[in-house]
C-alpha cells in the first residue's frame, strides 16, 4: 500500500507549495519509488476552468481533459508522470458529488454534514485511483487558518490516525523571515504557524522553512523545540536561482534523507541518483548565449498565467544551450500608432493563448510583424486563430477575416467548435452550451502532413497534445489559404479540424491549436520549443 505526504503551508501563501511537493516528488523518484501527486484546492468552483488568469494563473490541462490546478503542471515537469483528473480535487467538486448522493438518496435517513459526509469524500479522494504508487504526495492549497481549508486539514488528520506513522507523514512549509533592521531570522511567525496546525490536531513531522539565507544552527534548535520536532526534521528551504535547482538544494539540505527516515527507508536506498538535475542546473546556470523572444500576450501582469509558456521556453533553451530571454509584452500597445518597433531586435515571437477580443488586433500585428520581416514565430492556441487571420487578410485578401468568438463576423475564418469526435463519442456544442467544462478539453491524435516542418520536428506523422479551446480554424478556408502560402501541416485523424499551420516559405512559422507547453519537462523539452528556440538562435546570428 502507499505511503501518504501530507504537505501543508502556513504563514503567507505563494511560498512554492506546488514546487516543493514536486521537487519532494522529483527527489523520491530518483531513489527509486514510484510516486503520484496530487492537489486539494479549498475553493468554491469546480475547477479553475471559469476563472480568470488574473485570478488563478494558468489553467493546466491533463491528458484525460481536466481543467487543474497550475500545480499539477511543476508536478509533472518534475516528475514526468502525467497528471490525470484523480490528482485535483476543489471544494466544489466535493460537494457537488455529496450534494448529488443526497439528491439520489444514497444517504437517506442521515443529516449530511461537513463532519463525516464532505471530510469523507475527501478521503475518499485521496486514496482513490491509485495502482502500485510508493508515495502518494497531497498538497493542501491555501494556508493553514483558512477558513476554507478546514476540512481538508481535518480529513488528512483522520487519515494520518487512519494510516498511522508509518504510513503517513505531514510536511508543513512555512516562512522565517530575515528581518534587516535587527539582521536576524524570525522563528516566531513558523512557531505560530505550526500552533495553529496543532490546534486542528495536526502535528507536522517535518519543517521546510523558506528562507533568503542558512537558518543557524541555534535557530534551526529554537523553532524545533517550540514546535515539537527534531532539529534534524527542520529543513532550510533556500532561495535558488531557478527553480530546477530545488531538488538538488532540498537533498544537500537533508529533506528527502528526513523523509526516508521517517519512513525506515535509509538503509535501502543510501543515496539517490541526481544526474539528471545536476545536468539541467549546469545548463541553466551557464548557458552559451541568449536569444530575446516575445510573447505577446494579454495577462503579462500576472506571469502565473503564462507558467507552463515560459518554463517550456526554458526548456527549449535547455536543449539549445542557450537562456531564453522573455520579453512579455501586452498586445495591446500594438493597437495603437507607432509601437511595432517595440518588436525590433527580438530574435523570435510568440503569441500564446488567450481568450475574447480585448488585444486580439494587437496580436494579429506582432504576426504580421514576425511574417514580413522573417522573425520565427510560434503562435499557440488563440496564437494559431490570429495567425490565420492575419494570412486570410493580408496574403489572401480576405479582409473581413475574423473569429466568432468577437461576436458576428462576414468572413468566420475562425468559428465556433459544435462538433467533434473524442474517441466514439461525438461531442456537441452550441451557443447556449455551458461554460464550465465545455471546451474542446485534453489529449487528442493529429497527423502530420508529410514533407511538412512539423513532420520533420517530430519526426512522427502522428502526435497527441492536449487541447483548450471552443473555437477553431474554419477548414472552409483552407484552399484560399493554402494557395496563398499557409499551408495546413496537422490534421485531426478525420481531416475535420486543422491542427497546425505554417508557411513553409519563411524561415520558421508554426502555428498550433494545441499546447504544446504542457507537455515539455526540463530532462524531455518539447520538440516544437526545442525547434523555436533553435531557430531564435538562427536569427539572432544574422543581425
Ligand atoms: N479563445 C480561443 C478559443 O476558445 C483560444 C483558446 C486558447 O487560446 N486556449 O478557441
Amino acid at each position: 500500500m502507499s505511503k501518504f505526504i501530507f504537505i501543508t503551508g502556513g504563514v503567507v501563501s505563494s511560498l512554492g507549495k506546488g514546487l516543493a511537493s514536486a521537487a519532494l516528488g522529483a527527489l523520491l523518484q530518483a531513489r527509486g519509488y514510484k510516486v503520484r501527486l496530487r492537489k486539494l484546492d479549498p475553493y468554491l468552483n469546480v475547477d479553475p476552468g471559469t476563472m480568470s488568469p488574473y485570478q488563478h494563473g494558468e489553467v493546466y490541462v491533463t491528458d484525460d481533459g481536466a481543467e487543474t490546478d497550475l500545480d499539477l503542471g511543476h508536478y509533472e515537469r518534475f516528475t514526468g508522470v502525467p497528471a490525470k483528473r484523480s490528482d485535483n480535487v476543489t471544494t466544489g467538486q466535493l460537494y457537488m458529488d455529496v450534494l448529488a448522493r443526497e439528491r439520489r438518496g444514497d444517504y437517506l435517513g442521515a443529516t449530511i454534514q461537513v463532519i463525516p459526509h464532505v471530510t469523507d469524500a475527501i478521503k475518499t479522494f485521496v486514496k482513490s485511483d491509485l495502482l502500485d504508487e510508493d508515495f502518494v504526495l497531497c498538497e493542501i492549497g491555501g494556508t493553514v487558518g483558512d477558513i476554507e481549508s478546514l476540512p481538508f486539514l481535518e480529513a488528512i488528520r483522520q487519515l494520518g490516525n487512519e494510516l498511522g506513522r508509518e504510513k503517513s507523514l505531514f510536511v508543513h512549509l512555512t516562512l522565517v523571515p530575515f528581518i534587516a533592521s535587527a539582521g536576524e531570522l524570525k522563528t516566531k511567525p513558523t512557531q505560530h504557524s505550526v500552533k495553529e496546525l496543532q490546534s486542528v490536531g495536526i502535528q507536522p513531522d517535518i519543517l521546510l522553512c523558506r528562507s533568503e539565507v542558512d537558518i543557524p544552527e541555534e535557530q534551526r534548535r529554537k523553532i524545533a523545540l517550540f514546535c515539537n520536532i527534531r532539529p534534524d526534521a527542520v529543513i532550510a528551504a533556500l532561495d535558488v536561482k531557478s527553480i530546477y535547482n530545488v531538488p538538488l538544494s532540498y537533498h544537500a539540505e537533508g529533506f528527502d534523507n528526513e523523509v526516508c527516515r521517517h519512513f525506515g527507508l535509509l538503509e535501502h536506498f543510501p543515496e539517490p541518483d541526481l544526474s539528471v538535475w545536476r545536468q539541467i542546473s549546469q545548463t541553466v546556470a551557464k548557458p552559451e548565449g541568449s536569444v530575446k523572444v516575445a510573447i505577446v500576450g494579454k495577462y503579462t501582469s500576472l506571469l502565473d498565467s503564462y507558467k507552463s509558456l515560459a518554463e517550456a521556453l526554458t526548456h527549449g533553451g535547455i536543449a539549445n544551450n542557450i537562456k531564453v530571454e522573455v520579453n512579455w509584452i501586452d498586445a495591446e500597445i500594438f493597437e495603437k500608432d507607432n509601437t511595432i518597433h517595440h518588436l525590433n531586435g527580438v530574435n523570435g515571437i510568440l503569441v500564446p493563448g488567450g481568450f475574447g477580443e480585448r488585444g486580439a488586433e494587437g496580436k494579429i500585428a506582432a504576426v504580421k510583424f514576425a511574417r514580413e520581416r522573417n522573425i520565427p514565430y510560434l503562435g499557440i492556441c488563440f496564437g494559431m486563430q490570429m495567425a490565420v487571420i492575419e494570412s486570410a487578410r493580408n496574403l489572401s485578401g480576405i479582409l473581413e477575416a475574423g473569429s466568432t468568438e468577437f461576436g458576428e463576423c462576414n468572413e468566420p475564418v475562425v468559428g465556433l467548435l459544435t462538433e467533434w469526435k473524442k474517441g466514439e463519442i461525438t461531442e456537441e456544442r452550441g451557443e447556449k452550451s455551458a461554460l464550465g467544462g465545455t471546451m474542446r478539453l485534453g489529449a487528442y491524435e493529429c497527423d502530420l502532413t508529410k514533407g511538412s516542418r512539423v513532420r520533420e520536428i517530430y519526426g512522427r506523422d502522428r502526435i497527441n497534445e492536449r487541447h483548450r479551446h471552443r473555437y477553431e480554424v474554419n477548414i472552409d478556408y483552407k484552399d484560399r489559404l493554402e494557395a496563398a502560402g499557409l499551408i495546413f501541416s496537422g490534421m485531426s485523424p478525420d481531416r475535420k479540424l486543422p491542427e497546425i499551420v505554417e508557411i513553409p516559405d519563411h524561415p520558421w512559422f508554426v502555428a498550433v491549436q494545441f499546447h504544446p507547453e504542457l507537455k515539455s519537462k526540463p530532462f524531455d523539452p518539447h520538440p516544437l520549443f526545442r525547434h523555436f528556440v533553435n531557430a531564435a538562435v538562427d536569427q539572432s546570428r544574422l543581425v
